[in-house]
């Protein structure tokens, strides 16, 4: 019989590496035990007993909300104390000279999303490095547009500007709009994140490729900003984005999933930069109306918790110094794991901060199969082996990368 779903729809399943190798955790540890299973698999925080982590304080505050803030409904775009809040802990003190407005999204995936949505047009292809999340492709497949990719490093393991540039020409000389998306700092995957001096030779390519009716629109999807080892230092690359063109949107994805251990909550923003005030008006104009269809209003009492935080500069600071003390634990495992790889002779891509590391091999899924013989579980992806540090314990990390360089022989 033919589908009864429209044309679009069909044929459409849903594959998730990460959930699969989930899965297979959860059986290994009811018959092995968990102290004798390796879990690299989770994209979230686990603190050094392997349990998720939620920061105190953040917790505090959410638990401590009213009824009405927890029961009620929000508003469509986000409160504005919500969406200030997400402004200032984007940019902290590297905040563009430009009109900069918020829309709340859900996660930054939704941010992801709504950025898509409205600055692609239908069959268009959407431009991001080829180690990427690997949700951004449904995200374009899902409504009609296609993800293409440049190389994301060159042979020195620096962000391969030309490939970058290559691909911006490629697709500009095909349509008038193009999105593209770059995962930094402390990017998914890799961890690797891009100097302020790519970040200048980016913005050169698209400034000089949105001439004419092109136009590009660019988002920095900065989803582990807050793991950086300085919180200044990473942000310096986003005051550059008052020198973008006026053919050229700049945004970015905030998230509370990451730097507020609020996951689940699903809160996040999609935070629009533009000298020009009509651009920017009608970013938010057309955000809002896909807010509203997409998912009508989010959590209130997300909102509110980021809300409560800022207006008290004193749970802001203890907000940052609980997130410090577990980033300095996840340094502590991605320090241990390079000088092992290192002493092994592991390649792994370059590393800068965040919850991954990523070993290049030709053939993942085998490594990751001979890994789970010692129930080693990582993510196999296209090319590579994602090693969530952020999730394993110092003590596991330990010997780690000899038996992962094994695995890759
Ligand atoms: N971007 C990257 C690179 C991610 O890894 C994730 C989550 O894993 C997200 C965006 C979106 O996360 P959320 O929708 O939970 O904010």
């Amino acid at each position: 019989m033919s589908s009864r779903l429209a044309s679009h729809a069909q044929g459409k399943v849903f594959v998730d590496e990460v959930f699969d190798a989930v899965a297979a955790v959860g059986r290994a540890t009811t018959q092995f035990g968990k102290a004798n299973v390796l879990n690299a698999t989770i994209g979230s925080l686990c603190d050094e007993q392997e349990k998720l982590v939620l920061l105190p304080t953040v917790e505090n505050v959410f638990r401590n909300l009213n009824s009405d803030d927890i029961a009620g409904y929000a508003s469509v775009r986000g409160f504005p104390e919500y969406l200030s809040a997400a402004i200032e802990q984007t940019f902290k003190n590297s905040k563009p000279d430009a009109y900069i407005e918020a829309v709340a999204t859900s996660g930054g995936t939704g941010a992801i999303h709504n950025f898509i949505w409205n600055f692609s047009n239908l069959g268009d292809a959407v431009l991001t490095h080829d180690w990427h999340w690997q949700p951004y492709s449904v995200l374009c497949s899902d409504i009609m547009r296609r993800l293409e990719t440049f190389a994301f490093f060159d042979e020195n393991q620096k962000f391969n500007i030309k490939s970058f540039e290559s691909k911006v020409r490629e697709l500009i000389a095909k349509q008038d709009n193009l999105v593209i998306i770059l995962n930094t700092p402390n990017h998914n995957p890799t961890g690797y994140s891009l100097t302020d001096a790519e970040w200048d030779q980016v913005i050169a390519v698209v400034n000089q490729n949105a001439t004419g009716k092109k136009t590009i629109a660019i988002m920095a999807d900065i989803a582990y900003i807050d793991y950086a080892a300085d919180p200044n230092q990473c942000r310096t690359f986003m005051k550059k984005f008052d020198t973008l063109a006026p053919n050229v949107f700049g945004a970015f994805a905030f998230s509370m999933s990451k730097g507020f251990t609020l996951y689940g909550q699903r809160m996040g923003a999609l935070i629009g930069v533009s000298k020009d005030k009509q651009a920017i008006d009608e970013f938010v104009n057309a955000s809002v109306i896909t807010c509203r269809t997409r998912w009508s209003n989010l959590s209130r009492a997300a909102m509110r918790t980021l809300a409560e935080i800022y207006k008290d500069k004193a749970l802001l600071a203890q907000v940052d110094q609980e997130r410090r003390q577990y980033a300095a634990i996840l340094q502590q495992r991605a320090d241990l794991f390079v000088a092992e790889a290192k002493t092994a002779g592991l390649n792994f891509l370059p590393y800068t901060a965040g919850f991954f590391i990523t070993i290049p091999t030709d053939d993942p899924v085998a490594a990751s199969n001979i890994l789970r013989q010692s129930n080693i579980f990582v993510v196999p992806m296209a090319k590579g082996l994602r090693i969530a540090v952020c999730a394993v314990p110092v003590n596991k990390i330990r010997g780690l990368a000899a038996k992962v360089a094994e695995s890759v022989k």
